[in-house]
C-alpha cells in the first residue's frame, strides 16, 4: 500500500503498487493511530508499588492521593512527559487526560489557575502527541455534597460556575494538537446540582464530556440510597447522557442503565487492565454495544499502557465470565483502541488510514517473538505495546525503530517518578 501525507494529513491511499523506496518503508503490519480515551498521567507513579496484597480501590486511592499531595506544575510537567513518552512508544497518538488536580495543595489557585492544565499541554507537545485536555469538575467528597477533603481540596473549584470561569481561560492557539474537553469526575464527586452547568458548558462548547460511571458497587450504593435512583439514571434525568458523552467504566449496570446508555448513543470507555487491578469487576461490554453504545477503550492508572492488552482484555475478560469465546472480532477490537477513541476525544478526523484523515501511523513488527507467525488480521491477539516500531503522528514521525525521537522515556520515568514518591 502506497500511503502519501501533506501537511499531517493522508491524500492518498493506494493499494497495489510497487515497493516504495526503502527509506519510506514501513516493515510490518501497519495501523492507524491509536486513541487513550481515559487518562490520568500521575497514576503513572503508582505503578509496581500498589498491586500487592490486601487492599481495594478505596485503599489504593488513599497511595494515589500521596502523590497528588507531592506534584507542583514542573514536577508534574517531568511526569506527565515522561508518561505521555512511554505512550507514544505504544502507539497512542491521542490522550483524553481526566484532569482533576488543578490547584496548590491547601486548594488555594496557582497565579495561572491553570497551570497544572498547562503542564499537561506541554507534556503532551514534548511527547509528541495530541491531548484532549478534559477539564474535571471535582467538588465534593461524597454523594450528599459534603465537602472536600484534606487531599482533594485541590481537586475543587469553589463550585460548577467558578469550574466554568476557569475552563473558559483555557484556549488553544490553534486547536490542532490539544482541544478542552469536559469532565465530571463522579456522582459522588459533583453534587446533583451543580451537574447541569458542567454538562451546559460542554453543550454550548461542543465539548466532549466525559464521567466515571459506576466503577464501585459502593457507589451506586450511596447513589440509590440518596438519589434512589442509579447513577446512570441520575445522568440522565440531568440531560448528561447523549453522543457527546463518555461513560468510564460502565462496570456495575442495571438492565435499565445499559438501555440508557444505549438509546442516548451515549459512549462508553473501559479500562481493562485497570479495573482487573483494583478489583473493580467485569462491565457488560457486549450488551452496552449491543444497546448502541460505542466502546473506547484506556489505560486509566497506567498500571500497563498497552492498547493492544486493553483491547484483548475486552474480549478475554468476558470469555472468563461467560465462560464463552467470540464475543468481539479482532477488527471490532481494533475499531475500539482508534476510531472509536478518537471520536470519543473529540477528533473525528482521526483514527482510520483514509485520504483526508490525520496522518497518523503505528508501524508493529511482525518479525517479534510475539508476532512471527501471527495471521496479521489477529495482530491484537499477539502484540504487545513492545512491538510498535514506528509512529507517526499528524505526519512526524515520533517513534522510529522503536525509539522516541526526541525523549530518553525510561530514564525520564525513572527521574520523574523518584522526584515524586
Ligand atoms: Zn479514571
Amino acid at each position: 500500500v502506497l500511503i502519501e501525507v501533506d501537511g499531517g494529513r493522508f491524500t492518498a491511499v493506494t493499494p497495489s503498487v510497487a515497493a516504495a523506496p526503502d527509506a519510506n518503508r514501513l516493515p510490518g503490519l501497519t495501523l492507524p493511530g491509536l486513541a487513550n480515551t481515559h487518562s490520568h498521567a500521575f497514576h503513572r507513579a503508582l505503578r509496581g508499588r500498589t498491586h500487592q496484597g490486601l487492599g481495594t480501590f478505596w485503599t489504593w486511592r488513599e497511595r494515589m492521593y500521596e502523590v497528588a499531595t507531592r506534584l507542583d506544575p514542573d514536577t508534574y510537567l517531568a511526569l506527565a512527559t515522561a508518561t505521555y513518552g512511554e505512550m507514544a512508544l505504544a502507539g497512542i497518538s491521542c490522550v483524553g487526560e481526566f484532569h482533576y488536580l488543578h490547584h496548590q495543595r491547601d486548594g488555594l489557585p496557582y497565579a495561572d489557575p491553570n497551570a497544572m492544565g498547562a503542564a499537561l499541554v506541554e507534556a503532551a507537545a514534548q511527547a509528541g502527541i495530541r491531548l484532549t485536555l478534559l477539564d474535571t469538575c471535582y467538588l465534593s467528597s461524597g454523594v450528599d455534597g459534603a465537602p472536600l477533603a484534606a487531599p482533594q481540596r485541590r481537586f475543587g473549584d469553589a463550585d460548577a460556575a467558578a469550574w466554568v470561569d476557569r475552563v473558559g481561560a483555557l484556549r488553544p492557539a490553534s486547536r490542532d494538537r490539544w482541544r478542552v474537553g469536559a469532565a465530571i469526575h463522579s456522582v459522588r464527586a459533583v453534587p446533583a446540582a451543580e451537574i447541569p452547568t458542567v454538562a451546559g458548558w460542554a453543550a454550548g462548547a461542543g465539548a466532549p464530556l466525559h464521567v466515571h460511571l459506576s466503577e464501585q458497587r459502593a457507589e451506586n450504593a450511596a447513589c440509590l440510597a440518596y438519589h434512589h435512583r442509579t447513577p446512570t439514571e441520575l445522568l440522565g434525568d440531568l440531560d448528561v447522557l447523549g453522543p457527546r458523552t463518555t461513560a468510564i467504566h460502565a462496570t456495575h449496570l442495571t438492565d435499565v442503565d445499559r438501555t440508557l446508555l444505549g438509546d442516548t448513543d451515549t459512549g462508553v470507555c473501559f479500562c481493562p487492565t485497570t479495573e482487573r487491578d483494583l478489583a473493580d469487576g467485569i462491565g457488560p461490554a457486549r450488551s452496552l454495544v449491543d444497546a448502541g453504545a460505542a466502546l473506547s477503550l484506556g489505560t486509566d492508572s497506567h498500571a500497563v499502557v498497552d492498547l493492544f492488552e486493553e483491547a484483548r482484555a475486552v474480549e478475554l475478560h468476558t470469555r472468563l465470565r461467560d465462560e464463552r469465546r467470540g464475543h468481539f472480532s479482532a477488527a471490532d477490537l481494533l475499531t475500539a483502541a482508534t476510531a472509536a477513541g478518537h471520536q470519543a476525544l473529540g477528533w473525528d478526523d482521526a483514527g482510520t488510514i483514509a485520504p483526508g484523515a490525520r496522518a497518523d501511523l503505528v508501524t508493529v513488527t511482525l518479525d517479534s517473538v510475539r508476532t512471527a507467525g501471527s495471521d496479521p488480521s489477529a495482530i491484537v491477539f499477539t502484540a504487545t505495546a513492545a512491538d510498535v516500531t514506528q509512529v507517526v503522528v499528524d505526519g512526524t514521525v515520533v517513534v522510529r525503530d522503536g525509539r522516541h525521537a526526541s525523549l530518553d522515556v525510561p530514564a525520564a520515568l525513572r527521574t520523574a517518578i523518584e522526584a515524586v514518591t
